[in-house]
């Protein structure tokens, strides 16, 4: 029934619960609670009550595996609730004053404030969020309209009839680090559904073999990931007040022009800022640090100021889909949708994707409702959901910057070139379809390292062990590692003479150590710090890391975040 491939920890050969319902949503970010809520009102309308929804969370609390920076447009929220804003909509602060800055390596900066801020850059009419605190309201609203969102239960296995999707296997519980069952060992449930809507997040770990499995991306460009690291400050209130609702987004160093990058400042309340830094994953350097680059990006002039004097409360990361709009795959299959960041909703030149991703997941609601209408929930009916959205202000959105990442491929300034033609050419730029690659694939050999690590002043930055601590990442430790080494041979005989071992680097939550000794003696994973934000799953040089859930529960735990 499952695909057959070890992508989860479950115990085999087990009696199982099995719960059947209407419709399943796996993952409560923005895209699947919006598609739950608009698919219940549809089906209202419909006078169709004898459906079941439910919406399946891995965290422990909704919210709590929700990370983003965020400014958002409005434009998505509004659709879903015209009187978001009376219905008490969390939002942190409206936009007020924006500005782009480029940062110089001699510590000084040039501001681009008005009308010299990049279009698409611009920020007035949005609202800055806290993404946690806006799926929590969505999850209330949710649940007020008979939804059922269970958290603590993360979908381990996707489950098939043939090619078709019929629901998924949660993860077992109880099962110790050696794979025996502990006297608390729980089955996982196995959940069908008419249809299933993925809804993981960035690179879901199901979404991930359904992929790959049912070919949905065979005519997709590959997808281009970049990994942010985010942190909130606790300043001194008058500073705190001053930039309240001030967005500044920053260019230049540490990367310079050596990747497409950059970092974010937003006033999120009167004593606190929102601060983060991306970094591309087709970045070349084998001993990239997301992490380093963003410790690099607060000791910057610019940016110490703002921080200096105050300190960390939370610290969160996660990958970031850039590809856009060709790197986006097949949005349904039979049985199934896939929706948000899982199916690549980001306008990555605006850096945003929440109203993406309730544009999506409302898109998806309306084909779900006439298919179970119809009775009919095959792919065929179902790509309904492509052809609303072929004809939605989402398609006009990304199809105007269709070409826009990958146009930095060849470096910064052919980027700004290209992306200057795309301005004027409705996105098309200097090529038709830029095709990009996989970042697993754009590392080069150790030997060509430049990169260095910064030094870990006090105040103004954290190492990785005490950034952890800030995201409350907790596991139960007596459980298999759920970072799959396929083969483990290929990190000591290959990975360490070519690349160096570069897990050790990229993961930004310190979760892959390798001692130091004469002879490599293998990796040594803590998965317990693991902040679930996927770079290992995709930057790997080999592909030699699978991300799969842990035990329900357990992950970061992020609050205002
Ligand atoms: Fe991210 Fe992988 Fe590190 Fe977990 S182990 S924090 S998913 S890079």
């Amino acid at each position: 029934m499952t695909d057959g491939k070890i992508t989860s920890l479950n115990a085999r050969d087990v009696e199982r619960e099995e719960l059947e319902v209407d419709v399943l949503l796996v993952g409560a970010g923005p895209a699947s609670l919006s598609c739950a809520i608009h698919l219940q009102r549809l089906l209202a309308e419909r006078g169709i009550e004898d459906k079941t929804i439910l919406v399946l969370e891995k965290a422990e609390e909704i919210g709590h595996h929700t990370l983003s920076g965020a400014v958002m447009k409005t434009k998505g929220i509004a659709e879903l609730f015209p009187d978001w804003r009376d219905r008490g909509f969390p939002v942190a602060a409206d936009v007020g004053y924006d500005a782009m800055v480029y940062l110089r390596k001699n510590g000084k900066h040039n501001r681009l404030d008005g009308m010299l801020v990049p279009p698409q850059l611009r920020n007035h009419g949005n609202v800055i969020i806290s993404l946690n605190h806006v799926v929590s309201w969505l999850k209330d609203r949710a649940e007020e309209a008979g939804i059922e969102v269970y958290a603590g239960f993360a979908g381990a296995e996707v489950a098939y009839d043939g090619n078709r999707v019929i629901g998924v296997q949660t993860r077992d519980s109880g099962i110790a680090k050696d794979g025996s069952q502990k006297a608390t060992f729980e089955p996982g449930m196995d959940v069908r559904a008419a249809v299933t809507v993925f809804a993981e997040g960035t690179r879901g770990s199901l979404a991930k073999g359904l992929i790959a499995k049912l070919g949905l991306a065979a005519e997709s460009n590959d997808q281009t990931w970049s990994t942010g690291c985010k942190e909130i400050w606790e300043i001194p209130a008058e500073r705190g007040k001053e930039l309240l609702g001030t967005v500044f987004h920053t260019a230049g160093e540490p990367l310079g022009t050596d990747g497409y990058g950059g970092g974010w400042i937003y006033g999120v309340a009167e004593d606190k800022v929102s601060v983060g830094y991306v970094t591309p994953l087709d970045h070349h350097d084998a001993q990239l640090d997301p992490h380093a680059l963003f410790v690099k990006w607060k000791q910057h002039p610019f940016v110490n100021k703002i921080i200096e004097g105050g300190k960390v409360v939370r610290y969160g990361a996660k990958t970031i889909p850039e590809g856009g709009y060709f790197a986006m795959p097949k949005l349904q299959g039979d049985g199934f949708c896939l929706v948000g960041d899982t199916a690549g909703f980001l306008n990555a030149s605006s850096l945003k994707g929440v109203h993406l991703a309730i544009k999506s997941g409302m898109l998806a609601a309306e084909a779900i409702a006439e298919a179970l209408e119809a009775g009919d929930t095959s792919a065929a009916k179902l790509a309904k959901y492509t052809q609303l959205f072929e004809a939605s202000w989402a398609k006009d959105e990304l199809y105007k910057v269709r070409n826009f990442r990958q146009a930095f491929d060849g470096g910064m300034f052919g980027g700004m070139v290209d992306v200057a033609v795309q301005m004027v050419t409705g996105g098309r730029g200097l090529v038709a379809r830029r095709r990009g690659h996989a970042d697993h694939e754009t590392m080069r050999p150790v030997s060509e390292s430049r990169m260095t690590k910064p030094s870990y002043n006090d105040g103004d930055s954290m190492d990785k062990l005490t950034d952890v601590y800030w995201s409350g990442a907790i596991h139960e430790e007596d459980q298999p590692s759920h970072l799959l080494i396929p083969d483990p041979s290929i990190c000591v005989e290959r990975c360490t003479e070519e690349y160096g071992n570069p897990c050790q680097h990229f993961c930004p939550a310190a979760v892959y150590e390798w001692p130091d000794t004469p002879q490599p003696t293998g990796v040594v994973i803590n998965a317990s710090n693991c902040v679930h934000c996927k770079t290992c799953d995709i930057a790997d040089p080999y592909e030699n890391i699978e991300w799969v859930v842990p035990e329900g529960g357990g992950g970061p735990k992020y609050i205002d975040m």
